[in-house]
């Protein structure tokens, strides 16, 4: 609990002090060190201040100040030591009471966050520590969201947080206020700031953020292996000992130098660490003294932050930031600050002709080259020059284009050619036990349920699975390995003309896995205007779940141009998508974009283990998808096609009297324009849980078979496009919600994807007649 929470008379054990360092530093001075016992001599509800008694001196903290100070009180210690009887972790020393137990229990919990700028390795080191499988990739954002792991080393536990990756703390888009917010607020106990050894000034731009905000703050220099290979030399101890931060090289992919990095911080916690102090990042003479006379009137305030340094706050006003604008704002004397700082920034531009924002921004840059002047020394640029002539090629202005459709096609062609093999193997162990099952069990509704429901629903589906893992180790391999960033580059002008940034090309591409997280990775759309149109064309594009549905479909009415036909239906929902986004960027969606920065992080060869793993974590989400949601709805739609149950009826006439039946009669009349009839009309409806169902359920009502279902060529060639650009699943649009904030724009989603599909799919069926006839 927290040292404002005490009692009157109540007893307690200090654990640890939060805050930043100046905080930290001078309630430890006070006496509030860990380990000590603490007594509240008087805490009155509404007094400030509260009086302790700490190593028998008697000293007084604001509330908010003991709010900053964890303890473990002696009800505390109680409970603990009942719920853990054998008292678990460290063993008790002689004469050692339980509060003073516990409180070295919790002492050697450690909470730590990783920060660092997008593609640094941040995931990688977390996974590798946490055990945890979150998605690795090569390009900005694929993190957006702060996930926790655990680790316990030598003794400690380590909570671990993987934060979003930013580049610097400035509060401009959604993941710097995040991650700044989670540091202020959360008071982590030490920060593993993840650098980029292969871009060293651009990563160490945000450590001295960092640095300003005065965390305890360890660094990563993660992509050692790089820089090892580059012949570049650093003095990576010297580099420290100028930052004040303790350096570790890692490599994430290999897991190298990670026990050494939990260890530093290990030594951090308990105070051996000795390059770890606080230094200020200069920034000139002009600026300091505008930094510090601003500083000045902030600690004039009796209580400015505990949660901010002073010198953060007053650096983070000259750069005009809004957030700390409001938390000044708060301050008894804040128009006297904010005239100050006025005062300041018209002196910076007199003297400089330039903003005090980018001033500062120069003198950070200006900070970082000074310290890699003295300890990096570059020998060659092998890596940069590879990437260059890669680069010449892929994003080539004419060669891009062939080369990414190219790659594309082959992608598909994988997909549908080798994963026909296992298909085929699975399909023939799937047919096998039906038979088996058939021949054991007696005649009856339980026998049909088990065979034309389950095994048929399920097995239809579950055959696709080694196409959709290839799928997406194809989609992890370009990712990994630099590509997909490329990619969005070369489509970079053909997105602008359709009122949409290259950035949003990233998502679309993710989409052809699953649009879901398609939808979360929209987040690193700075604009929020493309962001919102890239969200509402994302369902357009075909997702995995979508495959069977055309595997079915083209190896029963194009097998002799498989690839291409599965690559024509790709191609037809980027191009619609892109049209869409057109429409909707004019129409829809107001307001100007603007532009920002593509990165092209160097390329990497992508590790076989993060490929292989992301691959398999996919398999077998969709295998638990089987057993879940795919095994309800197959059961639902036997149920559906059973019942009522009419003996005498042959199959197919049973299956028209049924209520599947029914229901897809009522449909009938709307589809009917798009050359589909009843039966596909139902295994749309199905499709509206997950788009899986809608092969399940094709595979019930047809009996595996699909020759039989009436289809011409061309009405099935509707059908898949149907299934392409109607309703995306529900958790989808429930997505769509989340991300843009309204149901207005799930509504629209599910509105403007249906009717397109029936406009669509009915315009190449009249035509595609027209021409037949
Ligand atoms: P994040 O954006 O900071 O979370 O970075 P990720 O962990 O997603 O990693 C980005 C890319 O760099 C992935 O392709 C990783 O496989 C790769 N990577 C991570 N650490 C290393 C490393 O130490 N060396 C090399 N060569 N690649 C790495
Ligand atoms: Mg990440």
């Amino acid at each position: 609990m927290r040292l404002s929470e005490l009692r009157t008379g109540q007893t307690a054990v200090i654990v640890r002090v939060m805050g930043h360092g100046g905080f930290r530093k001078r309630i430890v001075e006070m006496g509030f060190i860990k380990g000590k016992s603490v007594e509240v001599l008087l805490n009155a509800p509404l007094h400030d201040p509260v009086k302790y008694k700490v190593m028998d001196y008697e000293v007084s903290l604001r509330r908010a100040e003991a709010e900053l100070v964890e303890v473990v009180s002696e009800e505390e210690a109680k409970e603990w030591e009942s719920l853990h009887p054998n008292q678990r972790g460290i063993p008790a020393e002689e004469h050692e009471d339980v509060m003073h137990r516990l409180a070295r229990v919790k002492e050697h919990e450690l909470n730590v966050v990783f920060v660092g700028n997008p593609n640094s390795g941040k995931t990688s080191l977390f996974n590798i520590a946490s055990g945890a499988h979150e998605r690795v990739g090569n390009y900005s954002g694929v993190t957006v969201d702060a996930k926790v792991g655990h680790f316990d080393f030598e003794g400690y536990h380590f909570n671990l947080v993987d934060l979003p990756g930013t580049y610097s703390l400035s509060a401009y888009t959604p993941e710097e206020l995040y991650v700044r917010k989670y540091i202020i607020e959360r008071h982590p106990d030490i920060i593993v700031n993840v650098i980029d050894a292969s871009n060293l000034e651009r990563n160490l731009y945000l450590t001295t953020q960092l640095i300003d905000m005065d965390v305890p703050m360890i660094i990563a220099l993660n992509m050692y292996d790089e820089l090892r290979e580059s012949g570049n030399e650093l003095d990576i101890e010297q580099l420290g000992t100028l930052l004040g931060a303790p350096i570790v090289p890692t490599v994430g992919k290999t897991g190298e130098g990670v026990h050494e990095l939990f260890h530093q911080m290990i030594e951090m916690a308990e105070g051996k660490q000795k390059t770890a102090r606080h230094i200020h990042v200069n920034h000139g003479v002009l600026l300091e003294e505008k930094i510090e006379r601003i500083e000045a009137f902030i600690r004039k305030n009796p209580e400015p932050h505990h949660n901010y340094s002073a010198r953060f706050l007053s650096i983070k006003l000259l750069e005009n930031d809004r957030q700390v604008e409001g938390i000044v704002r708060k301050l008894d004397n804040a128009q006297e600050i904010f005239n100050e700082r006025d005062v300041c920034q018209k002196e910076i531009e007199d003297e400089i002709q330039e903003d005090s924002e980018s001033a500062i921004t120069d003198a950070k840059y200006g900070f970082v080259q000074g310290a890699l002047k003295e300890t990096f020394k570059k020998v060659q640029r092998y890596k940069r020059l590879m990437t260059k002539r890669i680069d010449a090629v892929v994003t080539h202005q004419i060669w891009g284009y062939p080369i990414f459709l190219a790659l594309m096609y082959f992608m598909f062609f994988c997909t549908f050619n080798i994963g026909q093999y296992p298909m085929d193997w699975i399909d023939a162990a799937v047919g096998w036990l039906g038979e088996r099952v058939g021949e054991w069990m007696a005649d009856g509704a339980l026998k049909d349920l088990i065979i034309d429901g389950i095994i048929s629903g399920v097995g239809g589906v579950i055959v696709f699975l080694p196409n959709i893992m290839i799928l997406y180790a194809f989609i992890s391999w370009m990712e990994d390995s630099g590509y997909m960033a490329r990619a969005a580059f070369i489509m970079d002008k053909i997105m602008h003309r359709m009122g949409l940034h290259g950035k949003s090309f990233i998502p679309m591409i993710m989409g052809f896995g699953c649009n879901i997280p398609a939808i979360m990775a929209t987040r690193t759309i700075e604009d929020r205007k493309s962001r919102l149109v890239t969200m509402l064309i994302i369902p357009l594009i075909s997702c995995s779940a979508r495959l069977p549905v055309y595997i079915i479909i083209i190896s029963a009415f194009f097998p002799h141009n498989a690839a291409l036909i599965l690559f024509c239906m790709y191609l037809i929902g980027i191009v619609f998508s892109v049209f869409m986004a057109k429409v909707f960027s004019r129409f829809v969606i107001k307001g100007e974009s603007s532009p920002f920065v593509m990165e092209l992080p160097p390329y990497r060869m992508p590790s076989m283990k993060s490929v292989s793993r992301h691959t398999w974590e996919k398999g077998k989400q969709y295998l638990k998808k089987m057993g879940t949601t795919i095994l309800v709805a197959s059961i639902a739609v036997w149920a559906l096609s059973y019942f009522p149950h009419h003996e005498e009826l042959s199959e197919d006439m049973q299956m028209e009297a049924s209520y599947i039946g029914q229901i897809g009669k009522f449909v009938e009349p709307v589809i009917k324009s798009c050359g589909l009839q009843w039966k596909e009309g139902v295994a749309l409806i199905a499709g509206i849980g997950a788009k899986e169902i809608v092969a399940s359920t094709m595979a019930v009502l047809y009996h595996g078979d699909i020759t039989t279902s009436g289809m011409t060529t061309l009405s099935a060639f509707c059908f898949m496009i149907f299934v392409l650009l109607y309703f995306p699943c529900i958790p989808t649009c429930i997505g769509i919600k989340h991300e843009s904030g309204k149901w207005k724009w799930a509504c629209f989603t599910a509105f403007h994807t249906t009717l397109s599909a029936w406009i669509i799919s009915t315009i190449v069926y009249q035509i595609g007649n027209l021409i037949m006839s």
